[in-house]
């Protein structure tokens, strides 16, 4: 019975509705319509298409200008309408965009079908929530560049702390867009190409024991599947976006990756640049199975004093010892040095105890959380492969979507 009349109602809905576009479609105009190329516009008379909406299709009329000079054609109605190029209304693309970017385009097509009675192929999810989500990622962007472009920072309240940080994690793609992406199997082909992620949020509190709390509901999330480069100005955009120009301290959170520590030196010149203690720590875990690694119990004895001295920051200590117990064997010394070079190269990056001092996040669990739900839950899931347009597309619209911003995005365009 209640299935029944959700029908019924919707289809009642779907005539009032009719009714409503068929006012905003044509009549008289008070404005004169203009081409691009300048030239006033005339009226061809009505024509009709196909609106679905979320109460069902819905007849619709509007009517057409063309151009005299240049033959280009407008229809001001869908303009107003938001439906410009598509036979879907905004009500629906935001609910079919929303299922895309939650699970699977198939899931996403039954779940419509189940909560709104709505009737869409999974094709369909899958195209206008990549549409949406190309649209979101031109709308994010636009709106970077219109706050770089502002003069100065707007007169408000200063940032204490802003943490900036960015990580890489692989999205599988298909064979077409591997051609020429070196990767890591046997056969030296690659099955995935990497996606960046970054994230901005502000701290202004510790907890009882001094360990810095992340606000709440300030975390930003850009990314694209893209190189260093370009993902370099995303990530600033962001964070000037955020206020950086207001920020009295700003650190930048990774792991040692060397695009990671490139691009904050470039973007992010005054920060504290702190590598994630974890990954620090596996590069000391490393360090020791090459010295010790014959010795089990020496092992493990050595890697928890490595691993005190570097929570106290003593990283010249550290690579001082190393130093002594070089080994003999080539190989290993080799890959002893490699380390060696690595802590040397990078140690004012793990002043811990000072970072700590200053109560400062030292881990970058944040944007390792953030690959995941992000990413990894949407776009790796087993037998997926994306195209990097796909991908992009399902990464920007979850990128919105994780910063609250779902609704900013969708009050622009009625703006
Ligand atoms: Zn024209």
């Amino acid at each position: 019975m209640e299935s029944a009349l959700r029908v019924a109602v919707l289809a009642c809905g779907a005539k009032v509705l009719a009714r409503m576009l068929a006012e905003a479609g044509s009549g008289r105009r008070e404005e004169t319509v203009l081409c691009r190329c300048g030239q006033r516009m005339e009226s061809q008379g009505v024509r009709g298409k196909e609106l679905l909406t979320i109460l069902g299709p819905v007849a619709y009329e509007r009517s057409m200008f063309k151009c005299p000079a240049c033959r280009a054609t407008r229809y001001p109605g869908d303009e107003a309408l938001d439906v410009v190029g598509t036979t879907r209304s905004p009500g629906l693309r935001r609910m079919m965009a929303r299922a895309g970017s939650q699970s699977t385009f198939k899931d996403g097509r039954d779940d419509l079908r189940i909560y709104a009675g709505l009737e869409v192929s999974a094709k369909d999810v899958e195209r206008v929530a990549e549409r949406i989500g190309q649209e979101m990622d031109t709308w994010s962007q636009e709106e970077r560049q219109r706050r770089l472009a502002e003069d100065g920072p707007e007169p408000e309240k200063d940032i204490p702390l802003m943490y900036v940080s960015y990580d890489g994690t692989g999205v599988p793609m298909t064979r077409g867009e591997l051609a020429g992406v070196k990767g890591k199997r046997a056969d030296g082909l690659a099955k995935t190409r990497e996606a960046k992620l970054g994230c901005v949020f502000t701290q202004t509190t510790v907890d009882e024991e001094g360990y810095p709390i992340r606000d709440p509901d300030t975390t930003s999330f850009v990314g694209a599947i893209e190189t260093a480069e370009t993902f370099g100005w995303r990530i600033y955009g962001e964070a000037w976006r955020r206020g950086l120009a207001r920020v009295r301290k700003v650190v930048v959170l990774g792991d040692g990756a060397e695009w990671v520590k490139n691009l904050a030196e470039m973007h992010f010149p005054r920060a504290i640049s702190i590598i994630d203690l974890y990954h620090a720590r596996e590069h000391l875990s490393g360090l020791c199975r090459i010295l010790f690694g014959s010795n089990e119990k020496r092992m493990e004895r050595e890697r928890r004093r490595q691993w005190a001295l570097l929570d106290a920051g003593r990283v010249e200590k550290i690579i001082l010892h190393a130093r002594r117990h070089l080994p003999v064997d080539p190989d290993l010394k080799k890959a002893a040095q490699a380390e060696i070079q690595y802590l040397d190269k990078n140690k004012e990056r793990m002043r811990y105890a000072k970072f700590r001092a200053e109560e400062l996040f030292v881990g970058s669990g944040v944007i390792e959380a953030g690959c995941k739900t992000v990413i990894g839950q949407r776009l790796k899931q087993s037998g997926m492969e994306w195209t990097v347009r796909g991908a992009n597309a399902i990464i920007a619209l979850r990128c919105v979507m994780k910063s609250n911003r779902l609704e900013d995005y969708w009050e622009s365009r009625v703006a």
